[in-house]
């Protein structure tokens, strides 16, 4: 292995003089969880590591803001965001979904920055995120700025966040309606994801007020299916309806072939997963006291 540094900064202006906006190989780390397997592949190389563990107590807050929105501490675990009363009450997706990603071991060391900075498109929290309408707030040497969850990814393991910047906040809108995380796997329940699919619906009776729903992990970034979600608002949730909806899914999503399967069998999935997924948040909305 190649010697690098691994410097443990006090403050978060210590943590971004530290990274280099020229140098691929200087990495922030969060949980470390992401960058040593990909240490251990070889594909990466750090000659700077900059770990944010002792600055994570001060960037780890997970709480209501008073504009009923939710704050998430950008070095806050997935762990503690899951276990968080607040999240289980006002934001079940969340919590739902977390409680799948990965395994316990991981999920207590990692943190929701290095989720949503690595960027591998199997990831389960982008989606997620950017169907409730997060908002990300990253932080440079210029000060802050934000960026919508749905923007965040750009391509394969890119994002907008520069070498420079951190991922230091996230503000969730309140929940509009039920929700559901669909997360298919080819092996464990726990594994990475075949496709991942996020619904967030607002629901007047049986009209459908607005729908939110993108799915993950089957294309290179995570993907708005627009005109699902259109045929939700004018239509309904009916069975021939959600059928509709499914088609019209797999006609907007760019699906990719990857080691969980071809391009065909993720359009089966997205087929079987859409309607299964909107009347999994219907359901709650209805067992709902
Ligand atoms: C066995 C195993 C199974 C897994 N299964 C799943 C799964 O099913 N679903 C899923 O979604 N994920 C899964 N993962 C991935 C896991 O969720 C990520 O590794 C983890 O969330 C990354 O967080 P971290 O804090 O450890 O990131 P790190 O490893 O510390 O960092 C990851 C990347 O983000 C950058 N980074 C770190 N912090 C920040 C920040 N604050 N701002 C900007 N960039 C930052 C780093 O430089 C690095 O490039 C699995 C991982 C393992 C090891």
């Amino acid at each position: 292995m190649t010697p690098f540094e691994f410097l443990l900064p006090y403050s978060l202006e210590e943590a971004l003089s530290l990274l280099d906006p020229e140098d691929p190989n200087v990495r922030p780390v969060g949980g470390g969880t992401a960058v040593m397997l990909m240490m251990k592949a070889g594909v990466l190389r750090p000659t700077r590591l900059i770990s944010l563990q002792r600055i994570g107590e001060q960037h780890a807050r997970v709480e209501k803001r008073p504009d009923g929105s939710l704050l998430i501490g950008g070095m806050a675990r997935l762990a503690d965001i899951e276990a968080n009363a607040t999240v289980r009450a006002g934001w079940p997706l969340l919590a739902q979904a977390l409680r799948g990603v990965a395994n316990p071991r991981v999920r207590a060391v990692a943190t929701i920055g290095g989720n949503l900075g690595h960027a591998d498109p199997h990831m389960d929290m982008p989606p997620v995120m950017a169907a409730l309408g997060a908002t990300v707030v990253i932080t440079g040497p210029n000060g802050q700025r934000e960026v919508a969850a749905d923007a965040l990814c750009t391509g394969y393991y890119e994002t907008v966040v520069r070498r420079d910047e951190l991922i230091t906040e996230l503000h969730v809108p309140p929940q509009a309606g039920p929700g559901a995380y669909l997360k298919l796997t080819t092996r464990a329940a726990h594994d990475w994801p075949a496709l991942g699919l996020a619904v967030v619906l607002g629901l007047q009776g049986e009209r459908v007020t607005s729908a939110s729903i993108l799915t993950g992990a089957a294309t290179d970034v995570p993907t708005r299916l627009r005109n699902a979600q259109s045929i939700l608002m004018q239509r309904g949730v009916s069975a021939p309806v959600l059928r509709e909806a499914a088609e019209a899914a797999v006609a907007e999503a760019p699906l990719v072939a990857d080691a969980h399967g071809s391009a065909a069998y993720k359009r089966q999935l997205l087929r079987v997963a859409l309607p299964r997924a909107v009347q999994s948040a219907v359901q709650r909305a209805r067992s709902a006291p």
